[in-house]
């Protein structure tokens, strides 16, 4: 038998060959004109799969953590009033990022598995006068995903610079920055991107850029600084050779690949598949009669499920089971309910055979857990809604 799992987790997903293979060739040196050139093109690439032409994009070495980190380094001032829309725990964390810059954070909580109603943010931007606002697009601790278009709308109307937390869904979830009107999106390599975890990626808008030159205090994370990095990424642009730290060169060969394998499926048909995939993995949990964490499929993410477990069935154990099936799925991160829930993972290069095998491994691993429900059910569901990918 083939030693193989199929890794179905929320990030790090799995990588197609020919990205891995340029992460594996041997390594340029940064100002090497091929390198240089393929550089720049990631970075024209980048505007491709933001869909934002007027953006200004940053390839920096690093997690999601510090893409997170960068545009609150440089756009907060001590004082500023930052609006954090959570919907779990990466919500949390953003205010957590905002603070130690000196923001004056309020949060707006969803409920949980829900949403926080776009009336509610207006309601909270006309009554006080905030510098700018985050939102998780999909956060990964809940499965929720938050519909950008109103919030992009709010920001430009009580001009509010709106900051979305894309890690989960850059090329996954349809968006749009430029059209949606939102000034900086971030995301991390690992998950919809398709290239090992190491890359933080962040496309500023104008309005971004301007109220970074707009600063009255200097950036105060020496290496996050818009002042060390913006000049880097115009000459790599520019095809000229520069140096501020030493840029994640085969990461950076292998972004290039990714890029263009997504580039090459096209953003519309790329935002599709993505649809179809996560509403075969609800369908699939629907029909097996479990309840997941989103409270309305309106609101429930693409790129990942949170079915909630079985009454009666123990978590580990049926992790565990799932994995002697071949499939390695994640577990709870939301701390309010840890062990009430786990994940499925379901972006990038996940091709309708690899539904089928985890709903299969799921079902096995149900089974031998006790549960009881109709054998096949979870994955007719989901060969329903697959029929249009085959
Ligand atoms: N934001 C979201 C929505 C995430 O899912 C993650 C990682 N799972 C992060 C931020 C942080 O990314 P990293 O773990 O790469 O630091």
């Amino acid at each position: 038998m083939k030693d193989r799992t199929l890794l179905m987790i929320p990030g790090p997903i799995e990588f197609e060959p020919a990205v891995l293979a340029a992460l594996g060739a041997p390594t340029t040196s940064h100002v090497a004109p091929d390198f240089i050139e393929i550089f720049g093109q990631c970075l024209e690439r980048m505007r491709q799969v933001w869909l934002c032409p007027s953006g200004q994009p940053f390839i920096i070495s690093g997690t999601g953590t510090l893409a997170m980190d960068i545009p609150a380094a440089n756009l907060v001032e001590p004082g500023d009033k930052a609006l954090v829309i959570s919907t779990g725990y990466f919500g949390e964390r953003y205010a957590e990022i905002l603070k130690r810059y000196g923001a004056e954070v309020k949060i707006l909580h969803a409920p949980l598995g829900g949403i926080v109603p776009p009336d509610d943010i207006e309601a909270e931007l006309k009554n006080n006068s905030y510098k700018l606002m985050t939102i998780t697009h999909v956060d990964t601790s809940t499965a929720v995903r938050v519909d950008p278009r109103p919030i992009g709308k709010l920001g430009q109307k009580y001009n509010v610079l709106t900051i979305l937390d894309g890690v989960c869904s850059v090329a996954g979830e349809e968006l749009r920055q430029e059209e949606w009107g939102i000034d900086v999106v971030l995301t991390a390599s690992q998950k919809a991107i398709g290239v090992p975890p190491g890359l933080a990626l962040v496309m500023a808008g104008p309005k971004a850029i301007a109220a970074w030159r707009a600063r009255e205090t200097k950036v105060y994370n020496y290496y996050a600084d818009w002042d060390n990095w913006l000049p880097i990424m115009e000459a790599y642009e520019a095809r000229k050779p520069s140096y501020f730290g030493t840029p994640p060169v085969n990461h950076i060969w292998a972004l290039h690949v990714s890029l263009g394998q997504i580039l090459a499926e096209g953003m519309e048909k790329r935002f599709a598949r993505h649809m179809k995939t996560g509403d075969a993995f609800r369908a699939a949990i629907g029909a097996l009669g479990m309840k997941q964490v989103p409270t309305d499929s309106a609101h429930a993410a693409s790129t990942l499920t949170a079915p909630y477990y079985p009454e009666g069935v123990s978590g580990p154990q049926l992790l565990a089971k799932v994995k002697e099936a071949g499939v390695v799925l994640a577990g709870g991160l939301l701390p309010a309910i840890k062990v009430a829930y786990f994940r499925i993972g379901h972006m990038g290069a996940v091709k309708p055979g690899d539904i089928l095998a985890t709903v299969g491994a799921l079902e096995t691993g149900l089974a031998a857990c006790g549960y009881k429900f109709k054998v096949g059910a979870g994955l007719t569901a989901a060969q329903k809604v697959n029929q249009g990918l085959f």
